[in-house]
């Protein structure tokens, strides 16, 4: 982190921001503040190069089409690679989970490369598209607590050997493999299907991304009382729908 504080850059906001997924933004700004930081937002639209000099950047989910645009620019751009040379830390939603991988079916149908970040690729699902709440178990690694969200995709995404599950699904589809893994991370790069926003029903991912930045095991507590009555809320909505 440089000596003006925390960069977060959030990538391509003019294409990739569905299910408000500009929320996970607004929670890291406010979380980093909340422990004295000084934080400088980045939104980089499509048409801006992506810079390297960020902390965290969040890359969020979008429709097929833009998807596709979307990787066809930071293809070309090459600022995310960049970036984790140096260090950065990526979270990436749904759609921005695809692109990362090495492929994804296109809205044409096609295979798309990615950005070849994680060690996944992302098939059109044949079923019905995953739609709903849910409730997964976050990989024991990263010992934080149950992870809630909301999904909806078609694709499907198979992990490779070089990233691990971010979480196991108690409820919902995640990676729509059927091996009931949910996202994937290596190193600092994290994907997932959950939108929510992820990181307002999950303010422990937040603070693991904060953490990792700053090379701390611990941040101070704050007030956490809106995300607990959101997660409870979630939480039981999810299970009541499902029984
Ligand atoms: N277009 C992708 C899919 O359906 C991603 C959707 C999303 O980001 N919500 O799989």
């Amino acid at each position: 982190m440089s000596s003006s504080g925390l960069r977060v850059v959030w990538v391509y906001p003019d294409l990739l921001s569905t299910y408000g997924d500009q929320g996970n933004v607004l929670v890291v700004e406010r979380r980093a503040r909340q422990r004295g930081l000084t934080v400088e937002r980045v939104d980089v639209r499509s048409d801006q190069p992506i810079p390297t000099s960020g902390d965290i950047y969040l890359v969020g989910g979008g429709e097929d089409r833009p998807q596709r645009l979307a990787a066809e620019r930071l293809r070309r751009d090459g600022g995310l690679h960049r970036a984790v040379d140096n260090g950065a830390i990526i979270f990436s939603v749904c759609a921005g989970y695809q692109i990362l991988g090495h492929e994804f079916v296109n809205d044409l149908g096609q295979r798309e490369p990615g950005l070849g970040l994680l060690d996944v690729v992302s098939v059109r699902g044949t079923g019905e598209r995953c739609v709903g709440d849910v409730l997964a178990d976050i990989d024991e690694a990263l010992r934080l607590p149950q992870l809630t969200g909301f999904e909806n995709h078609q694709g499907i995404t198979q992990l490779g050997p070089g990233v691990r599950p971010l979480a196991r699904v108690r409820l919902g589809n995640g990676n729509g493999t059927g091996d009931g893994t949910e996202g994937a991370w290596a190193g600092t790069v994290f994907g997932t299907y959950m939108h929510g926003p992820v990181l307002a029903r999950n303010p422990q991912i937040a603070d693991l991304l904060l953490k990792l930045t700053l090379d701390v095991n611990a941040l101070p507590p704050v007030d956490d009382r809106w995300y607990e009555a959101l997660r409870t809320e979630r939480i039981a909505a999810a299970t009541q729908a499902a029984a």
